[in-house]
């Protein structure tokens, strides 16, 4: 289970201290969480799952060639932060 770029899966285990089949549930757990919030962030409402929404200021609801298009989704920002990280 060893490439070139990384440690093998034994050696991850012992930096965590577990025994191996702990270390994999713990794995296991961190990519269902993984999973579900990239599914969370895909049904976001607010920006139809794009993470990006088009910003509106005030006093220009007539000028939308004024609006800032593509800012980042205050609603599921976080999570995409999160799932960069
Ligand atoms: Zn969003």
């Amino acid at each position: 289970m060893k490439d070139a770029s990384g440690p093998t899966f034994q050696e991850c285990a012992n930096l965590f201290a577990l025994p191996a089949d702990q270390y994999a549930k713990l794995v296991a757990s961190h990519l269902r969480l993984r999973d579900k919030l990239l599914e969370v962030a895909k049904e976001c409402a607010r920006c139809n799952g794009t993470g990006l929404i088009t910003r509106h200021f005030e006093g220009n609801e007539d000028k939308p060639a004024w609006d800032a298009d593509d800012q980042p989704c205050p609603d599921c920002e976080d999570i995409r932060a999160a799932l960069d990280e």
